[in-house]
């Protein structure tokens, strides 16, 4: 592929056009990338050293593991292990900067992003900025449950449950004690499955250790999956699998049932039935986030921005989208690849290489996804691993899951503190990060934008 016709505007400094962050003069191509994640990191490694100006916004200081979300909000790791200040990565990266700013809007005509620090142009964008949870429109789900996309939403977890598990112990009143202590996830996907075993392990462990006065069938935990299956995206055999380990932590599984209502109190399926439970965990769905300003025709479901096969936003000549957010839609990819980190990844690197062709005006082939398999854990040491057409389950899928998110987690010091916890934590069951180091208030209703 050729991109004819871009006008390299001339590279700007902050004095001239409409800069208003300060950024150094160059006399080369200016990327600006929206996104620190898996997808805007490989990118950057790709371009770093190279003769490009990158600018990387992000509206975090920090990159984040979402994989071991999950293992924070129950205590097992603390936040600081799980995420990594954008500015260490890019240490020594002399063409690299990061302003740590949210962008509002995408102004194509005059290449230009405006944030909430103030405006800058591109001549490449490159946007990069994942999903949020979607709660499908319903709002009183929304505004009493917890999502878990982010370190924040695995702080409030662990900071909802532990309150909770105080409370129950100061009430007199039974039902309030079973709404304390009762726990409901919704999606039986991995971050689900996965929130479903450590919370189970949490219970048969930590439960009795710490509260003695409670018997041990206090705490349940219930997952809802809308379909009749787990880990849906995988084997046969690994949902199976997961679907037994589950059952021997005692999490209650409930097939064919979506949330219709949530009061923070009772949870209400579709069918009709109701839970006590004033801790929802909500993991089931993801929408698209990015800024205002692509034409709406370029936006597909899930609220994803549909590509071409070479990863640049249709309808635009010097826009493109990686990671999550992109769709490219073919006949072999009808709903887009799929929305996890190798894909975020591949097609970062592969942006990166293609970018430096396509400055020069070189033809470029198209993003080819190589599928390396998936891995999911339920607790310590059981996982399921689906690699190409071995799939298998078990201690040795553990280790392997172990060994790749500890392998995948930025930051030496990051890997030697998981590693340690993990180490630790094989040996003595224990997750010695239950503090409730803030109040964790339940958040307001939030307005919600559809799709
Ligand atoms: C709980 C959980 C568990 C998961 N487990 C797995 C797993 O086991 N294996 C797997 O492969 N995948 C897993 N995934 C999916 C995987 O994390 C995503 O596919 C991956 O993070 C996508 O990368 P990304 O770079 O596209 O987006 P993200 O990693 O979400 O990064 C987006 C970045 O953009 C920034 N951003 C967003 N909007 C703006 C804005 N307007 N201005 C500035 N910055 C902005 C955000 O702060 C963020 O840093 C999991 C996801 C979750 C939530």
């Amino acid at each position: 592929m050729k991109i004819n016709n871009i006008k390299h505007t001339k590279h700007l400094s902050p004095c001239k056009i409409s800069d208003t962050i300060c950024l150094p003069d160059s006399n080369v191509p200016r990327i600006v990338v929206i996104g620190g994640g898996f997808a805007g990191l490989a990118l950057v490694e790709k371009l770093k050293h190279k003769e490009v100006q990158v600018v990387l916004f992000d509206k975090n200081n920090f990159h984040q593991f979402q994989p071991l979300l999950y293992q924070v909000a129950t205590s097992a790791l603390e936040p600081d292990s799980i995420v990594f200040p954008f500015r260490k990565q890019i240490n020594g990266y002399k063409n690299v900067l990061f302003r740590l700013a949210e962008v509002e809007e995408i102004q194509p005509s005059s290449n230009t992003i405006v944030t909430n620090k103030g405006i800058v142009n591109y001549d490449y964008l490159v946007l990069a900025t994942g999903t949020t949870t979607n709660f499908f429109g319903m709002e009183s789900v929304e505004a009493n449950s917890l999502g878990m996309k982010d370190i924040r939403d695995s702080l409030n977890i662990r900071h909802m449950m532990l309150q909770n598990l105080e409370q129950a112990a100061i009430t007199c009143d039974e039902d309030e004690r079973d709404a304390l202590t009762n726990f409901v996830i919704v999606g039986g996907g991995p971050a689900g499955v996965e929130m479903a075993g450590a919370l189970a392990e949490f219970c048969k462990y930590i439960l009795p250790k710490d509260y003695p006065e409670y018997p041990s069938s206090i705490m349940n935990i219930y997952l809802i999956e809308a379909i009749d299956k787990l880990l849906s995206t995988m084997s046969d055999k690994a949902s199976s699998k997961t679907l037994k380990y589950l059952k021997d932590l005692n999490v209650k599984i409930l097939f064919n049932e979506s949330v219709s209502d949530y009061d923070g109190s009772q949870v209400t399926t579709k069918s009709g039935k109701t839970i006590l439970a004033k801790n929802l965990i909500w993991t089931a769905g993801v929408k698209g986030q990015f800024p205002k300003g692509i034409d709406e025709k370029h936006v597909v479901k899930g609220n994803r921005i549909k590509t071409d096969s070479y990863l640049k936003v249709e309808g635009y000549k010097n826009i493109f989208a990686i990671g999550d957010i992109a769709s490219i839609i073919t006949d072999d990819t009808p709903r887009g690849h799929p929305q996890v980190a190798q894909t975020a990844i591949q097609q970062g690197k592969y942006l990166g290489d293609k970018l430096l062709e396509i400055i020069k005006n070189k033809p470029i082939k198209p993003f080819k996804y190589k599928d390396k398999g998936s891995l999911a854990t339920v607790g310590k040491r059981r996982a399921v691993a689906d690699l190409g057409r071995f799939k298998f389950a078990g201690y040795f899928a553990w280790l392997l899951w172990s060994v790749v998110h500890l392998m995948s987690i930025s930051g030496f010091r990051n890997r030697l503190m998981v590693g340690f916890n993990w180490a630790v934590s094989y040996f003595t069951y224990e997750k010695s990060n239950r503090v409730i180091i803030r109040n964790f208030k339940p958040k307001p209703p939030v307005n919600h934008t559809k799709k």
